[in-house]
């Protein structure tokens, strides 16, 4: 969903609740569901949007041993700071450093997107090598 900055502006913060169906979380991962998403934005003033809440999504992954797939359940909670783009740019320029310290979002023109935020953040917590419970079990045990 596209929120419009306007909007989170005036109200100060704003619920959001939604699902979300994203066709491409990467190689060899797939939604059963759409993601569910709950959360809140909220306006801190000269342009800086702050978004927390929590993802819920179940994927399908395949297991880097067996190669069997598998259903990976997620509860992500999250919160993050975007700025706008240009700002980025603007600091980047002049301390490059203290940005990359900040870890923040940007965001581009006038509305945030909740769902490519969600999917950038799902993405960065689906494991690179996803190990099935039955692999996982059997490591365990040597
Ligand atoms: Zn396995």
């Amino acid at each position: 969903m596209k929120i419009p900055i306007a909007k989170i502006r005036n109200n100060n913060i704003l619920n959001v609740e939604e699902q979300i169906n994203i066709k491409d979380i990467g190689e060899n991962a797939k939604l059963v569901k759409p993601i569910a998403l709950k959360g809140l934005l909220k306006y801190t003033g000269s342009e800086e949007i702050y978004f927390e809440g929590t993802l819920y999504a179940e994927v399908v992954l395949v297991c880097v041993r067996c190669l069997n797939t598998f259903v990976q359940k997620f509860e992500i909670n999250f919160s993050e700071t975007y700025i706008p783009k240009r700002f980025a740019a603007n600091q980047s320029r002049e301390k490059d450093a203290d940005l990359k310290e900040l870890d923040v979002f940007t965001y581009k023109g006038n509305v945030i997107d909740t769902t490519n935020v969600s999917r950038e953040i799902l993405i960065q917590h689906i494991p690179p090598y996803p190990i099935c419970p039955v692999c996982r079990a059997e490591k365990n045990d040597i």
